[in-house]
């Protein structure tokens, strides 16, 4: 089924992405399909203007991943990149806290300038991913300014301000994405939601990557209106994060980091999850719930154990 479509323009797999989680599944993915047969539809509520310069973290993970050129164990940002930049900047007083390296200044400085001259960000992904040779299409999810708060114990905080510069140590309370209802889908995000035989929603964060993708009104529409399979794939590994603070969130905001709990997260459109050995104690309840499951190794260590995933992500899609 998903080999046919491979000869159409539209693309047959689509994913809804964060960073990190999301790379390193796309990575094994365009391994075993096609890559110019899959879109990703990526979370642009990180985004943000630091020294001057549009920086679009989860966007730019994937050109890193997908272009060859990202950092092997940082998993985001360039290898073998420098900081002399960033340091001349903190000697005159600039804000050291965001790290940005040589090489990746120097995508941040063409974005932030075709940006300024008018372009938008679709348009300058769709040129950054033709200089870097990456068939895979890549989509923000939208054009428009959409911001993702955390509502913390110690206050409200833009997504870097919590993420980086507090370490994401503070106890989240809420969640909200600022400019959402009044965003537009970017060119080619419905039509790849509605046209694609498989939508995959990454190991990403539920609450941080996936939620601010959803809380685009049409996206919510398309994703819920979709008539082909749905297929989720676990971000927590024994009910914790790889990395980060899903698992925290989960349990604050979500009752718990129970396979059963990922599933509840994308209610009324997600219909298989694929979970780690190490939760298929939640296998039943999932299928009680409806969703058709299964479990594997789903941690993502190198690019074997990525195709793996992807492998078995298609794989249980078919299942019925
Ligand atoms: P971010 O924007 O860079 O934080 O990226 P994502 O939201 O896409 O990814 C963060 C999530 O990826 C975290 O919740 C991690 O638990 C998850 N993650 C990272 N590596 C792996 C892995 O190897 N396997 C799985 N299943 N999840 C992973
Ligand atoms: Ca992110």
């Amino acid at each position: 089924m998903l080999q046919t479509a491979q000869m159409h323009a539209t693309r047959s797999i689509c994913v809804l992405a964060g960073g990190v989680g999301a790379a390193r599944f796309v990575d094994g993915l365009v391994q075993v399909h096609d890559p110019s047969d899959i879109a990703v539809i990526v979370n642009v509520g990180d985004d943000f203007e630091h020294l001057s310069l549009a920086i679009s973290p989860d966007l730019d993970t994937l050109l890193y991943m997908l272009g060859g050129l990202v950092h092997p164990e940082q998993g985001w940002g360039r290898a073998e990149d420098s900081t002399t930049a960033l340091q001349a900047a903190t000697q005159l007083g600039g804000e050291d806290w965001f790290l940005l390296g040589d090489k990746d200044i120097g995508l941040h400085l063409v974005r932030t300038a075709k940006l300024r001259s008018g372009a938008v960000l679709s348009q300058v992904t769709a040129e950054f991913t033709r200089q870097l040779g990456i068939e895979t299409s890549l989509l923000p999810a939208t054009d428009d300014q959409l911001r993702t708060i955390v509502e913390t114990t110690a206050g409200d905080f833009d997504f870097q301000t919590y993420f980086v510069r507090r370490g994401h140590r503070d106890e989240v309370q809420g969640v909200r994405y600022e400019g959402a209802e009044a965003a537009a889908p970017a060119p080619g995000v419905i039509s790849a939601i509605e046209e694609a035989e498989l939508l995959i929603v990454a190991p990403s964060n539920p609450f941080l990557s996936i939620a601010p993708i959803l809380a685009v009104p049409e996206i919510h529409q398309a994703v819920h209106e979709r008539r082909n399979p749905t297929v989720g794939v676990s971000p927590l590994i024994g009910g914790k994060a790889v990395k980060g603070p899903a698992d925290r969130l989960m349990q604050k905001l979500a009752g718990g980091g129970t396979p059963a709990a990922i599933a509840e997260r994308y209610e009324g459109f997600l219909t298989h999850l694929l979970i780690d050995d190490l939760d298929s104690d939640g296998l039943a309840a999932l299928e009680q719930r409806g969703v058709k499951a299964a479990a594997t190794d789903i941690l993502m260590r190198d690019r074997e154990a990525r195709e793996h995933v992807a492998r078995a992500a298609l794989e249980l899609a078919t299942a019925h």
